[in-house]
């Protein structure tokens, strides 16, 4: 497999959206086939043996990541939205974000109970998204094995809010 240098892939974008945010842009690492191809084929690899039943991706970002991954692993996906998104009957959870609050959604019937499942989002910054969708993860029934990233802002450090969970990131900062 080619190796890519994923992190100089990823376009920083000053001031975005607001003031005094250096937005991480995966945009620039997707559309380079190689690179988005490693990034699946890294997280398969890694995934892959644990016996993984359904890969949850995140809105909007992590879904990009996450359908191929579950196409690889042969596995389901399952979503966590926006609110208003998901049409059946829902867990909600309101949550801090680094820049506002938001919202997020699981459909209340989305894994069999005990199902084992890895999460995936682009980034992770303080952790207040994951941390959320992972409360939902469990409300639903399901375990989570692992909370995966491609990218770790390091320095925020929101591994410190996701104490017990192991976390995978493929490039930090
Ligand atoms: P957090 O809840 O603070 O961990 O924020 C994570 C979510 O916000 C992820 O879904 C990211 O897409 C987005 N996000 C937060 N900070 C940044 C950043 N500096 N660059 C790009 N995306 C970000």
């Amino acid at each position: 497999m080619t190796n890519v240098d994923l992190a100089s892939l990823v376009r920083n974008v000053p001031d975005f959206p607001i003031p005094g945010i250096q937005f991480k842009d995966i945009t620039t690492l997707i559309s380079n086939g190689s690179a988005f191809q490693q990034v699946i084929t890294t997280l398969a690899d890694r995934y892959r043996p644990l016996g993984i039943d359904a890969v949850v991706g995140i809105e909007s970002r992590g879904f990009i990541f996450s359908a191929p991954l579950a196409l690889e692993l042969k596995v389901g996906l399952v979503p966590v939205r926006k609110p208003g998104k998901l049409p059946a009957d829902t867990y909600q959870i309101e949550y801090a974000l680094e820049y506002g609050t938001s919202k997020l959604e699981i459909h209340r019937d989305a894994f069999v109970p005990g199902a084992r499942v890895i999460v995936i989002d682009d980034l992770l910054a303080t952790g207040g998204t994951i941390s959320a969708a992972t409360q939902l993860i469990e409300q639903a029934g399901a375990r989570v094995i692992e909370l995966a990233f491609v990218i770790e802002l390091a320095f925020l450090n929101g591994r410190d809010k996701l104490e017990g969970y192991p976390v995978y990131s493929l490039i930090q900062y």
